[in-house]
């Protein structure tokens, strides 16, 4: 008899894992979605989806092999990154230039659109839209997921992919670290009066962290990270001075910058789930572990987990099952260090980059020109961009 995977969650981490998951022997896929309407890419030539993700060449390789690469001709390279202190007169800046592209920007909806034609190309894989879920029991070694309509689904292997607010998280009693930062992820994209030259750009002051990164046709998307008072003041200007406040925080660089898309906010906090894994239950993703966008590392790093629980479940004995407390935890200690080791990393920076302590600002500004100087250290800042 086939195994039962059921994924909660059809975000991108969700997908990807039903993809590769649907490759493994005698199992049959079920991919459980709260949203009603798949992705629609956008058409317009000229427009861009003001969420975007950027991609590392791990992840993008990972897609590739599961049939789900996102249209290219939507998506920009970043050749080099380079980041500054919030020293405007006397600007270090780290430059990342290898050659290679360091990462590729994406549009959320090109990335899902591609998973699902993926998936709907799949006949192991049974999506169901539109799910409203009522009660998560166990059953022996198995879970039940019991749906509004009254339907029952029975998992060998329950994956919770449902984002960082995970309802199957919630159920199983998983308790999680979570830091409020008080602060919100600003998006938009904007035409540049001057050429990117597919380079992301950064800047650390002591109240934000903002990122340029390249979209094709000279557009560029940004993530403006702010403490929400500030946020909440920026919603308040019209347009044209919104502009000006992103050239500002920019240093001009890109010259005149003119809004391409709507502004969104996301509320930003950091959520870790205590532990990932019990009988018949996994978590992964963002419900496993939501952390700042200021390493632009969440989906790459949801993406890492998908592709190690497959390679894990794969490699199994053939005594035992998918859902067998002993071999998932094998995926926990894979990919649970490298997560928290990325988290506490990005929250140190953050931290680091708010503080109005003296040291932390002769960090911000000669601490990178120092780094940049320093072969190694820069490397390894590579190696960990590139996954
Ligand atoms: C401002 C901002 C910028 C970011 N930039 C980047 C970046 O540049 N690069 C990067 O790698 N990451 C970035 N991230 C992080 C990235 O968005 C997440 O890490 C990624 O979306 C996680 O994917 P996921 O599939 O785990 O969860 P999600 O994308 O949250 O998907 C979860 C899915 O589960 C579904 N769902 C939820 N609850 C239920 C339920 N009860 N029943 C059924 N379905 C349910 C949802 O509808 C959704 O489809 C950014 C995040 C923010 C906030």
């Amino acid at each position: 008899m086939n195994a039962s995977l059921v994924v909660v969650g059809g975000g991108p981490v969700g997908l990807a894992f039903a993809l590769a998951a649907s490759r493994l022997a005698n199992v049959e896929v079920t991919v459980v979605e709260r949203s009603t309407t798949p992705a629609a890419p956008i058409t317009s030539p000229s427009m861009f989806d003001h969420r975007v993700f950027a991609l590392s060449p791990a992840s993008l390789d990972f897609l590739r092999g599961l049939g789900a690469s996102p249209d290219p001709a939507r998506a920009a390279h970043v050749r080099a990154m380079q980041v500054w202190g919030d020293d405007a007169n006397r600007q270090s800046h780290l430059d990342l230039a290898q050659g290679q592209p360091i990462a590729t920007i994406v549009e959320h909806t090109a990335l899902m659109f591609a998973l699902e034609q993926a998936v709907s190309r799949v006949e192991g894989i049974r999506v169901v839209r539109g799910a409203v879920l009522k009660a998560m029991r166990t059953n022996g070694d198995r879970r039940e997921l019991e749906m509004a309509d009254g339907s029952v689904l029975q998992a060998d292997l329950l994956v919770g992919a449902d984002g960082s607010r995970s309802q199957i998280r919630d159920w199983a009693g998983i308790a999680t670290e979570t830091k409020d930062y008080e602060s919100d992820g600003i998006v938009a994209n904007f035409n540049g009066e001057f050429a990117h030259g597919d380079v992301a750009r950064q800047w650390f002051t002591n109240e934000s962290v903002l990122a340029y990164l390249p979209l094709p046709q000279n557009q560029i998307s940004i993530v403006w990270s702010v403490l929400r008072t500030k946020s909440a003041a920026l919603k308040e200007i019209p347009d044209n001075e919104f502009c000006i406040a992103v050239e500002a925080a920019g240093h001009n660089t890109l010259g005149k910058l003119t809004l391409a898309s709507p502004i969104a906010r996301f509320p930003l906090a950091r959520v870790l789930a205590r532990h990932w894994v019990e009988a018949g239950l996994a978590l992964m993703g963002d419900a496993a572990h939501a952390i700042h966008p200021l390493a632009g590392q969440g989906v790459n790093l949801g993406f890492a987990d998908a592709r190690t629980l497959v390679e894990i479940l794969r490699n199994r004995s053939k005594f035992s099952a998918p859902g067998d407390v002993a071999v998932l935890r094998k995926y926990e200690r894979a990919r649970c260090e490298a997560t928290l080791g990325l988290s506490e990393v990005t929250d140190k920076l953050r931290a680091l980059y708010l503080s109005d302590a003296k040291a932390a600002g002769w960090i911000r500004n000669e601490g990178l020109t120092l780094l940049n100087r320093l072969p190694h250290a820069k490397a390894a800042l590579i190696d960990y961009a590139i996954g």
